[in-house]
Formats: structure tokens, C-alpha cells, sequence
């Protein structure tokens, strides 16, 4: 099971860490990710774990969309208030580059121009949408970048994914937001120590998100506020999904069924079939 931990250090910085080895692994399972894949969209969606659980309401949803120029296409993420993310890539089967130094090439695989569009919906009328550049396509950097231009909100993002062929072995984020009126010298000294955060999967190896937190921030005063469970589920139902169906239109859709025998629709979040059969194709235009 995959946890989420979020601390307050020094009385104005907040850190949220979340360890997603799990989260990554149903990933990989769903979308059949390559290497390069799962570590793009794991990075992704212990983002948006992160970024869930600062909501107030549990219903509050977020949608990530990386929209990057390399082989792996947009990359979608979303997750609500309550600890449940997922997402969606258009090339789950790109080929792996592995760098000189050994890592993968992440930012040549989702590419290093693009947009990096967040959709906040907490239930207001319209929901908040607000986009930045990709700076670098290794996703942490971009939505640091994100939070920096289009929230002024000035914080450090640390993701990272451990593979060994097409299992992840370790995986997690770091993610400090530095709150207003912060002391130069804490922040200065929490500067250096994001500096420092690298490797992030390994730094998650065998080890929990509080445990990820304590080893960067334990000579802070650190107040740990907040432990939960996170995890990759969707919220597919056949109430939505027969949205879909209607919106094929009568004709569109009963003629699927007479070519095809029924009406199959697969949920590109979690792999989920729903069939429709020719009566219960009808009975939804009635
Ligand atoms: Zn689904």
C-alpha cells in the first residue's frame, strides 16, 4: 500500500512525501508501460497524489496534462481529494533511451517543449485551469516550473521511479511549498537540502514516505500533520460511460450493434470493458 505523509517544518514549510511503488506497478499493469513509460507517468502520478491531498473536500478533482513533443504523446493524471489517482498516456509502448549516466531519458521521451496544463474542479462554477511551458520533460522540474509561473507559488519537486525491467521497484516525491512571510534563514536551509534531494528512488527504497521526510528534514523542527493511504483507482461507472454511448447518437450507436453484435467501451483509465447489448442500446435512447 502506497502512503502519503505531510509535515510542517519549521513552522513555514510544508512537505509532503508519498511513497507510489504500488501506484506505479498497477500502472505499468493496466497500460502495459514500457520502462521509459512507467517512469514518465509514475513520476506523473505521485505528482498528482501529492497534489490531491491538498484539497479540502475528498470530491475535489485534478486533472495534469503533460503535453510534451517527444514518442510518449500527452500524458494525462488526475486524482481527487481522497487519495485516489490515475492516468492515461497515448504511447504506453514507447522505446526506452537510457542516458550516458545510466538514467533513462525521460525528458527526450515526453520532450522538452510542450505545455503542462493543471485542471483544478473544487466545485465552483468553472473550474481553475492554469498552464506553463515544460522546461525540461522530466516532470518534476515542470511542475515546479508550474507552480513557480502560474500559481506563484515558490516550491521543489523531487519524483522519482526505481525499475528493474517492467516492474518498479521503488518510487515516491518530495514536495516542498514554502509558505509566505518564511524566515530567509529557513528558507536558505531548506534550499540546501532540495538541493541535495536526487535519486529519488532510491531514497524511497525500503523506506517510507515519513521515513524519506525525517532523513531530509529531521535536524528541522518537524511536525509530521498528516499519514494516509493513496492509491491508483478509477472512477469509471456505467453512468458515464453510458454518457458516452449516448453521445455516439441513435443511429451511430445501433449500427455499431448491428455490425459488431454490441457495443464494447473500454475505460483508458483502468482497462474496465462495458458491453451493451442491441436491447440495452435501445433502452438508452428511449
Ligand atoms: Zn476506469
Amino acid at each position: 500500500m502506497s502512503v502519503l505523509t505531510k509535515a510542517l517544518v519549521g513552522g513555514y514549510v510544508v512537505v509532503s512525501a508519498a511513497e507510489t511503488k504500488d501506484i506505479v506497478n498497477r500502472a505499468i499493469r493496466i497500460h502495459n508501460l514500457s520502462p521509459v513509460a512507467a517512469a514518465a507517468m509514475g513520476r506523473a502520478l505521485t505528482m498528482a497524489a501529492l497534489m490531491g491531498k491538498e484539497f479540502k473536500n475528498k470530491q475535489d478533482y485534478l486533472t495534469a496534462i503533460i503535453d510534451g513533443n517527444g514518442p510518449l504523446g500527452k500524458i494525462t493524471v488526475c486524482a481527487d481529494g481522497d487519495g485516489h489517482v490515475k492516468g492515461d498516456i497515448v504511447n504506453p509502448v514507447a522505446e526506452t533511451v537510457v542516458k550516458a549516466d545510466g538514467h533513462l531519458d525521460v525528458g527526450s521521451a515526453v520532450g522538452k517543449q510542450g505545455t503542462l496544463t493543471v485542471i483544478k474542479d473544487i466545485g465552483l462554477k468553472q473550474p481553475y485551469v492554469g498552464t506553463s511551458q515544460l522546461v525540461s520533460g522530466e516532470i518534476a522540474q515542470d511542475f515546479a516550473y508550474y507552480f513557480a509561473d502560474s500559481e506563484q507559488q515558490p516550491c521543489g519537486v523531487a519524483l522519482g521511479v526505481g525499475l528493474n525491467k517492467k516492474r518498479c521497484t521503488s518510487a515516491g516525491g518530495v514536495w516542498v511549498q514554502i509558505m509566505p512571510n518564511c524566515p530567509e534563514e529557513l528558507l536558505s536551509q531548506v534550499e540546501t537540502v532540495m538541493y541535495a534531494m536526487d535519486e529519488m528512488s532510491y531514497q524511497f527504497e525500503g523506506s517510507t514516505a515519513e521515513d524519506v521526510i525525517r532523513r531530509f528534514f529531521g535536524r528541522f523542527e518537524l511536525q509530521i500533520t498528516e499519514s494516509c493511504p493513496v492509491q491508483y483507482k478509477c472512477n469509471c461507472n456505467r453512468r458515464k460511460i453510458n454518457r458516452i454511448v449516448k453521445g455516439l447518437g441513435k443511429d451511430e450507436a445501433l449500427s455499431i450493434v448491428d455490425e459488431m453484435g454490441q457495443i464494447e467501451v473500454c475505460c483508458h483509465f483502468c482497462g474496465k470493458k462495458y458491453t451493451y447489448t442491441k436491447e440495452q442500446a435501445e433502452k438508452l435512447f428511449q
